[in-house]
């Protein structure tokens, strides 16, 4: 889509600048001496995603492996989460499940629909209810625009945000460092819980699948890395608990049967 992107690596480098052609310029970017503005102010969806997709690619690069040697995962990741992409409260973007190969426990979003699962939590987990949780869990963050709100934060902060916008690179590279090494706020994630819960049901899935995974991990020994964040893991679940009490979904009951989550994900 964007032509005149600089491709920076872990130094800041600028080690090659594409040429744009005409079609890729978006009338709300701007292109000067081959880097691209964007205007965090104006920011549309198209671009959104475009930004999810550079900073996949730089956390590719930064060492995030993608997993694909068992497509059928693969493929069951991705039919989760487009089944809960379709009912979210963001459905009009498209979405990126991706399983990383990585033994912890954890899972995250960027922006524009990109979200990540780790081999460890899909282990972890114990039912589809469960996984469907975290990846609802995840697309809320997206459906909360929890990164890119960040992004300009720390953007305005940190005055790199010119008469032209920001660099497109510089927003890429705060968008890597958020998802490897920076947590969500406790509000952001008290607002994923609470957008993921009710999706869930939307979706089908038996809500109890996030208070069950959250319960798990809270009562395990050492906080895996989803409970690296703020919020006490007990009181979310408690929080989640009482939205189940009050609010849950009937007739939602779909991903219960851990035999059939076992066989699903075989060999991962
Ligand atoms: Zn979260």
């Amino acid at each position: 889509m964007y032509g005149a992107i600089a491709l920076v690596v872990a130094s800041g480098l600028v080690v090659a600048t594409p040429q744009p052609s005409k079609a890729d310029i978006n009338i709300f970017d701007l292109i000067f001496n081959g880097i691209q503005y964007i205007q965090l102010s104006n920011l549309n969806d198209e671009q959104e995603v475009d930004l999810g997709r550079q900073t996949d690619q730089a956390l590719q690069r930064q060492g995030v492996r993608i997993y694909n040697s068992n497509p059928a995962v693969v493929n069951y990741v991705d039919e989760i989460g487009q089944r809960l992409a379709t009912t979210s409260a963001r459905s009009n973007i498209p979405y990126t499940f991706q399983v990383v190969a990585d033994d912890s426990v954890n899972a995250f979003a960027t922006s524009g629909g990109f979200v990540y699962i780790h081999t460890g939590l899909i282990r972890e987990a114990d039912t589809e209810a469960e996984l469907a949780g975290v990846i609802a869990h995840e697309i809320g963050h997206i459906a909360g625009r929890h990164a890119i709100n960040r992004m300009r934060d720390i953007a305005l902060t940190n005055g790199i945000v010119g008469a032209l916008g920001v660099s497109q690179d510089d927003l890429v590279n705060i968008g890597v460092q958020l998802a490897l090494f920076l947590p969500n706020s406790r509000g952001a994630e008290y607002h994923a819980d609470e957008l993921g819960f009710e999706n869930m049901g939307l979706a089908g899935y038996d809500q109890q699948g996030l208070i069950t995974f959250m319960s798990k991990l809270a009562e395990g020994g050492s906080p895996p890395e989803f409970f690296s964040t703020h919020p006490d893991p007990n009181n979310r679940v408690n929080n989640l608990q009482t939205m189940y009490q009050e609010s849950r979904q009937p007739g939602a009951t779909d991903g219960n049967n851990p035999e059939v989550y076992r066989s699903q994900i075989s060999g991962v």
